[in-house]
């Protein structure tokens, strides 16, 4: 919902300020998506809203498709610009209770071109607005989900597009709005230093997840052409700091790619480079991720169930914290990587 032009319209109206707490009680606290069921407020003024925003509160996307799987939920959406994201209700069930995590889009596409990532095969189309971030969460919020959670590793390089980013996580914070911890929402970032340090000063809690993905820089440049403007030494540098300064965790993201990344070394490697990090780097968490491949072939494999083994017997024996990622969500194409968004579906109504 575009908040700030709600403030206006209702500045126009010269209407108390509680008619405001009113409306986003009504969206963000009972799901209530289309504004005429607002009746808490006037008729007249329900018509004004509708007229400038539109019926819906979920306004700047517009649904086209979606895709159910036993864990995953992937909605496919088009903007008000025409382009197309996805984003995924994943459903975790670590224990008896079950958890549900959004995980948002940043981006129409990605310019990074990361070699393994079927988003960046599309290439950049445009930055997301904050409120079309913060929809996303709302749409699902507004069928009735209990959301726990919010990722961002839908599609594109969240610090790239930092402000909008902060400016979403302000909203999803707000307790007047979503109202979520802070230590609910995780960025992850191929890490754009310039993005993290601002990330990290304006929301200190939020959860970083930095894809290393080798702990060799140049082997890191032919998997992430990113390296080459931000090499990994320096954005650990960055992540040193906002350990010490927070005493938070920060998870680094492993993609393993068989026969690429899974060796033995890489992992006696990766132990050696965490290990380096000065007095916290028992803060660093290794988050392995099986390699799967998407919608669009690329040149990697999934590894093997043996090098998995042996690289995780190499992190347990040197007290690396570590977690192997539940792997949901293939069979829609909504793991990571695998956002691609259908650019030939058609439009049609929420
Ligand atoms: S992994 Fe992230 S940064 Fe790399 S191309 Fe994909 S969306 Fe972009």
């Amino acid at each position: 919902m575009n908040i700030n032009r709600l403030k206006e319209i209702l500045a126009d109206e010269n209407v108390p300020n509680y008619v405001f707490d009113q409306i986003t009680y009504a969206v963000y606290k009972q799901g209530v998506t289309d504004f005429n069921d607002i009746t808490t407020i006037s008729k007249d003024l329900r018509l004004k809203i509708i007229k400038e925003l539109g019926t819906s509160s979920v306004n700047s996307l517009l649904k086209i498709s979606e895709q159910k799987g036993k864990q995953a939920h992937k909605v496919l959406f088009q903007l008000e610009s025409g382009e197309k994201i996805e984003s995924v209700s994943m459903i975790y069930r670590p224990n008896a209770k079950s958890f549900e995590t959004i995980c948002v889009s940043s981006q129409s596409g990605c310019g990074l071109g990361c070699s393994f990532c079927a988003t960046g095969m599309i290439g950049f189309k445009q930055n997301l607005t904050g409120e079309e971030i913060s929809d996303q969460v709302l749409y699902f919020i507004s069928r009735g989900d209990k959301v726990h959670s919010v990722t961002f590793m839908g599609m594109g390089e969240p610090l790239s597009n930092v402000d909008n980013v902060i400016d979403s996580i302000n909203t999803l914070t707000n307790p007047k709005y979503f109202g979520f911890s802070p230590r609910h929402i995780n960025v992850s970032t191929v890490g754009i230093i310039p993005g993290l340090e601002k990330l990290t000063e304006v929301h200190p809690q939020v959860n970083i997840a930095y894809s290393l993905h080798s702990p060799y820089s140049e082997q890191r440049a032919k998997i992430m052409k990113v390296e080459k403007a931000f090499p990994f030494k320096d954005v650990l540098n960055v992540l040193d700091e906002h350990i010490k300064k927070t005493n938070r965790r920060v998870f680094l993201g492993y993609l393993l790619l068989k026969g690429v990344n899974d060796s033995k070394q890489h992992a006696i490697d990766l132990t050696k480079l965490i290990k380096s990090r000065g007095k916290k780097w028992y803060l660093y968490h290794v988050n392995l991720i099986k390699y799967h491949p998407g919608p669009s072939p690329t040149k990697y494999v999934k590894p093997d169930e043996k090098s998995l083994k042996t690289f995780i017997n190499i992190l347990q024996k040197n007290n690396i914290s570590y977690s192997v990622r539940q792997s949901f969500g293939e069979e829609v194409f909504a793991a990571c990587g695998q956002l691609y968004g259908k650019y030939s579906q058609k439009r049609k109504t929420n």
